[in-house]
């Protein structure tokens, strides 16, 4: 997901949001939501599908308060009543929240909501989050937070807003990004940086793992739930090798950089030998780039995005995947055609792009498919926000490399190693970053179901 807010009082948060939630639009394609705040009042809009097609119209509301979210489902399918900023009464007013992650403690604290008296009307972590903050008797918002982060457990980038002020929180191992930046008279909090370029703000820096920012008309405070360094942080690799836009800088990363480094560890890694240098759009995009600089291979568009297709794992259902990949991409016959592929992607997950891909590019004639890949196999389910699917559905949790080269009907194939991978995350401390869909080490406890037998 995508999480935006804005706190001006000279610009019009609706219109300021609603650029900023299309520059996150990459982060989730399900379905769109602002809401506004005049100070008094605060209204929810929001709906299913792309931010240009739920806000076809802009909604009127006047406010210099801002909140918006773009939605890739987790947790809670992919139905309309999950549709964020929730936007719920509180004990002190109203108040609106959007959030991007995911609790691994969900079960547990819905129960206990419910066995209070609560009742749901979604099946989202962020419904539990959004009453728990509603029903504090503290004092301060901050300290509503503070007591909210004793309680849920697992990755959560917050934006919420009341109508006084609008906040940003992180969670302590800081899983999912969150930037803070200026306008000329207001704050904003954004996903990723494109977003504050999007408005022309300037970047500022990361909320930090463990932080709560409060912007209002007296500016902009932090508060730190714990200690920055008081633990290890447990920053998300897959951010860097597929979900951020490339131009996004992200924890001191730029994410441009990573893939490019990206690319020219799996040169080193395999030193192949071939004619051309090729990506599969736009995902692999720039480690293929990295790759042809160090090789001194040649880089060739081998195959066309149709631009007019969203991404193409974020739609739900096999079915519609395999659709999705014939739809989105066609080979350029003439860059392909009796050549020696280096092919580079960003990551296999069940293995269903690949096959395809490699099948259309033999039909148009490649002479050999050498498919290296930017991340390690993904062996491990997430459980903080992407979805990597269940363990079973990971076709890395249950063959081997040799066998899903085999599967997948290329003549080579190569994994970055996870060292390869830290070490083009040059900017950040590898004990700092999570890499569990690869490696199992989750930073902190994770429920047991989705982890368990292979069998079924
Ligand atoms: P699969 O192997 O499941 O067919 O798909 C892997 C491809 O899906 C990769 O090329 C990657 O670019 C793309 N993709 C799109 N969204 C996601 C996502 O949320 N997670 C992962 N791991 N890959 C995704
Ligand atoms: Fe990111 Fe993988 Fe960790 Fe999930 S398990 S937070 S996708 S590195
Ligand atoms: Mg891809």
């Amino acid at each position: 997901c995508g999480v935006f807010g804005i706190f001006d009082r000279d610009l019009s948060a609706v219109h300021e949001t609603y650029y900023g939630i299309f520059a996150l639009q990459h982060r989730g394609q399900e379905s769109a939501g602002i809401t506004v705040s005049d100070g008094k009042t605060m209204e929810t809009f929001r709906g299913m599908g792309l931010v240009t097609e739920v806000f076809h119209n802009l909604p009127e509301k006047e406010g210099h308060i801002g909140i918006g979210h773009v939605r890739y489902s987790t947790t809670g399918s992919s139905i309309p009543v999950n549709v964020q900023p929730l936007q719920a009464d509180s004990i002190d007013g109203p108040m609106a929240l959007a959030h991007n992650g995911n609790l691994v403690n969900t079960k547990n604290l819905r129960r206990r909501l419910l066995l209070e008296g609560s009742t749901f009307s979604t099946t989202m972590d962020t419904e539990v989050i959004i009453k728990l903050l509603a029903r504090s008797r503290r004092a301060t918002e901050e300290e509503k937070f503070k007591e909210l982060m004793d309680e849920i457990h697992g990755a959560y980038a917050i934006v919420a807003c009341t109508n006084d002020a609008i906040y940003g929180c992180r969670d302590p191992f800081g899983y999912r990004p969150l930037v803070l930046g200026k306008t000329e008279h207001g704050w904003v909090l954004a996903s990723e940086t494109p977003a504050l370029d999007a408005i022309d703000a300037e970047f500022v820096r990361d909320v930090l793992p463990g932080e709560i920012v409060t912007i209002d008309d007296k500016g902009v405070r932090s508060t730190m739930y714990c200690p920055v360094d008081s633990h290890r942080h447990g920053i998300c690799s897959f951010e860097y090798i597929y979900f951020a836009r490339p131009d996004s800088i992200m924890n001191g990363q730029d994410i441009y950089q990573a893939r490019l480094n990206m690319g020219r560890k799996l040169w080193e890694e395999t030193h192949y030998e071939g004619d051309v240098v090729m990506s599969v759009p736009d995902s692999g995009n720039v480690a293929a780039l990295g790759y042809s600089a160090a090789s001194g291979i040649p880089f060739v568009e081998g195959l066309l995005k149709n631009k007019y297709m969203g991404r193409t794992f974020i739609q739900p259902g096999q079915k519609k995947r395999e659709r999705a990949v014939r739809m989105k991409l066609n080979p350029i016959r003439m860059n392909v055609e009796g050549k020696r592929i280096i092919l580079v992607d960003d990551s296999i997950v069940r293995g269903t792009t690949s096959g395809i891909i490699i099948n259309l590019l033999k039909n148009a004639g490649a002479k050999e498919i050498k498919l290296c890949i930017s991340s390690p196999p993904v062996r491990y389910p997430c459980f903080f926000g992407i979805d990597t699917a269940e363990r079973k559905q990971l076709i890395a949790a249950k063959y081997s490399t040799e066998e899903i080269c085999k599967m997948i009907g290329a003549d080579s194939l190569h994994y970055l190693s996870q060292k390869g991978l830290a070490e083009s995350i040059s900017e950040i401390k590898a004990s700092d970053m999570c890499f569990a869909c690869f490696d199992g080490v989750y930073p902190e406890k994770v429920p047991h179901d989705g982890l368990g037998s292979m069998e079924d």
